[in-house]
């Protein structure tokens, strides 16, 4: 992870673009910045205080450009200047791209100043304030989810309030950089008021299964809510490749079906962790997606500890507050009050 260069990274960020923009002709297409982009990796300074030569103005001026060619309506500005945006897909509908590594603890310019870097979530909260007030739906799209552990404290803390404060228009959110199959609900007190879908990844490790999503929202229509209706997830067995040298690709699960989901509103992913702790069958289903349907062979076991850890995952949002992570153990031990739980990792 650490030999890597300038121009390696951003050969790896072109030939991603024109491949997606090859297979995915003239439909819109909305990149994220990750991690590994930078040089050194992780490594993202606050633009407005960093020497000259220590910016990654070299990397935002490398995505603003191709991005710019897959981005419909795309104002450079905020991507060449932080590697975020935000674009009107079409009236009432907005998409914001977050530059999500200025909130997270790998990124050492943090221990420097862990304040809103790069004014992002200053920038966040006036466009949600402006969508909000022309009555736009949006949806945020993010790479590092912001209840992991390795989410940084404050910013952690400061997006829920903002998820919280714009709950009525923010309808989806997406996030990676996990590579599992996972979910956070945000809860304010015991209200589910949104969800943040973590999608596995393309790349297998961990042992896992390269993997791509679809999700099914609701589209164009009069009183649309652009909520996410249902979602599935297919994968490529690379056991099974290796052996045939054929690469199959296969629907793994489908969401509402395999999960006996109504919908896919807060409320219903809150049900499905309190449902996972009270039914271990139900979420060894859940751990079988986590890791893409890893091979057995291969595949990391879920002990006990694993099974309360992961339940907690998909009810923490804030890593500053386990109160919801608690209670979805105390459900798991049966109602066991007085929890005594060290969050690992
Ligand atoms: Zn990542």
């Amino acid at each position: 992870m650490w030999s890597t260069s300038r121009e390696w990274n951003m050969q790896i960020v072109k030939e991603t673009n024109e491949m997606v923009r090859a297979f995915f002709p003239n439909i819109p297409i909305f990149p994220v910045i990750g991690n590994h982009e930078a040089n050194p990796l992780d490594q993202f300074p606050n633009p407005e205080d960093c020497p000259a030569e220590l910016t990654n103005g070299w990397l935002y001026e490398e995505i603003t450009a191709q991005w710019s060619r897959v981005v419909p309506g795309l104002e450079n500005g905020t991507v060449l200047y932080g590697g975020y945006y935000s674009v009107l897909l079409k009236p009432g509908f907005r998409i914001i791209s977050l530059n999500s590594m200025f909130g997270y603890s790998s990124n050492v310019w943090l221990t420097e100043n862990s304040t809103d870097l790069a004014s992002e979530l200053f920038w966040l909260e006036a466009e949600l304030g402006k969508a909000e007030a022309a009555g736009e739906h949006v949806h945020l799209l993010g790479h590092i989810p912001p209840g992991i552990v390795s989410a940084e404290r404050t910013w952690s803390r400061e997006y829920n309030r903002i998820i919280w404060r714009y709950e009525n228009i923010i309808r989806a959110q997406f996030f990676g950089h996990t590579h599992s199959d996972e979910y956070e609900v945000f809860l304010e007190d015991d209200r589910a008021i949104g969800v943040a879908y973590i999608a596995p990844s393309q790349t297998p490790w961990h042992n896992y299964n390269p993997s791509y999503r679809i999700y099914i929202v609701d589209g164009d229509r009069p009183y649309t809510t652009r909520l996410v209706l249902d979602h599935t997830t297919f994968i490529m067995n690379l056991t099974e490749a290796h052996e045939t040298n054929v690469s199959r690709w296969y629907g793994l699960y489908n969401t509402k079906r395999d999960y006996e989901m109504a919908s896919l509103t807060p409320s219903d992913w809150l049900d499905l962790s309190y449902r996972m702790a009270e039914n271990r069958t139900l979420f060894d289903l859940y751990w079988r997606n986590y890791l893409s349907a890893a091979d057995p062979a291969l595949a990391e076991e879920c002990d006990d500890i694993c099974y309360e850890q992961r339940l907690c995952d998909t009810v923490t949002s804030d890593r500053n507050d386990l109160d919801a992570c608690y209670e979805v153990i105390r459900r798991k031990r049966k109602g066991i009050e007085d929890i005594i739980y060290k969050k690992k990792n």
